[in-house]
């Protein structure tokens, strides 16, 4: 594969980042990559795992220079991270971040950058429940989409640059706008992260079924629950935070859909149970079919 980018910048060194770093260092896809992030531990563990080929004490220092910057830190914190930087940016250079909200990034971090970058917001559809700079893997992007939300001034050879760095780490790259992207990814994502919490939760609050009880007879259901609801707390904040009209608006329809399976239990009616799990298994049909998930028991999730 060829090197699409000469210098990139990676600010905030987590599973996002250091995955990226991973990605591009297995395609040969940049020349250099300087890495910053907030704490002293993490730019400690990022030198001491070979993460990245510069560690800056700041983050002015790791975007100078930079051909591409990627915001790579929690959704609530684009905006300042962007004002702090925005002033020592290359001219021409692009901007990019991987925050899982389209739409409140677009906002937060526009306004802050000078006209001589190009602004492409993008959201890789990968991820795991762990978090932090050795939890990367170059692996994680393989076959999974990312969306790119390019802003309207971006120029079409900026934006097709980064689009070949995407597919350079594995990713199968398309195009969409902020709006659509936080409805596609409430109902996609969001949502079920919400209802993963909550089930969880309601484990956790029933005494008559003791802890050890839940753990113990957990059974696929329940565990994959628990994997969704052990994410990161604080990108989960900012998540329903920044989508919020989409998110509830999902909710909004889950809760009536709710409502009409509870009342088919207790009125007996098999036949609309029935159905609605024929459907539905046939979702899950087609997600295998596209080769987003296997029919692995375990859902084909690599042990990490
Ligand atoms: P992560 O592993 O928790 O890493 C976050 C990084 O951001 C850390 O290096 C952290 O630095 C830094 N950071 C946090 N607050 C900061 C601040 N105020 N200023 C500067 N740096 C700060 O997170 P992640 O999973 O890689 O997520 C990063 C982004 O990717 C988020 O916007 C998230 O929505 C998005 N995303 C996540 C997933 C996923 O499944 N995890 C999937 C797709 C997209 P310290 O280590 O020094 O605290």
């Amino acid at each position: 594969m060829a090197q699409t980018y000469d210098k990139v910048a990676l600010i905030g060194l987590g599973l996002i980042a250091s995955s990226m770093f991973w990605a591009m260092k297995r395609g040969g896809l940049a020349g250099q990559v300087r890495g910053y992030a907030r704490s002293a531990q993490t730019r400690e563990t990022a030198r001491e795992i070979g993460l990245c080929d510069v560690v800056c004490d700041t983050a002015v220092e790791a975007v100078q220079d930079a051909d591409l910057v990627v915001l790579c830190v929690p959704v609530g914190v684009m905006g300042a991270v962007a004002q702090e930087i925005a002033p020592f940016l290359k001219a021409g250079a692009t901007v990019s971040d991987v925050g899982s909200v389209k739409k409140a990034v677009v906002e937060a971090v526009g306004p802050h950058l000078p006209e001589n970058v190009e602004f492409i917001p993008a959201h890789p559809l990968a991820g795991t429940e762990h978090s932090g700079p050795r939890s990367g893997f170059a692996e994680l992007f393989d076959n999974r989409f990312t969306l790119l939300v390019p802003d309207e001034n971006a120029k079409p050879e900026a934006t097709a640059k980064l689009r070949a760095l995407w597919e350079g780490m594995g990713a199968n790259v398309e195009e969409m706008d902020a709006e659509h992207h936080d409805l596609v990814l409430a109902v996609t994502s969001h949502a079920p992260h919400l209802i993963a919490y909550t089930m969880v939760g309601v484990a956790d609050d029933l005494s008559r079924v003791t802890d050890s009880e839940v753990i113990k007879y957990s059974a696929a259901g329940f565990r994959d629950f628990t994997r969704i609801a052990a994410s990161d707390p604080t990108m989960w904040r900012d998540v329903f935070l920044n989508n919020k009209e989409a998110t509830l608006e999902i909710l909004g329809r889950f809760t009536e859909e709710l409502f009409a399976l509870q009342r088919a239990i207790r009125t007996g009616d098999g036949e609309h149970l029935f159905d609605y799990f024929t459907h539905t298994r046939a979702i899950r049909r087609g997600i295998i079919e596209a080769g987003q998930d296997t029919d692995a028991p375990d859902f084909g999730r690599v042990k990490k």
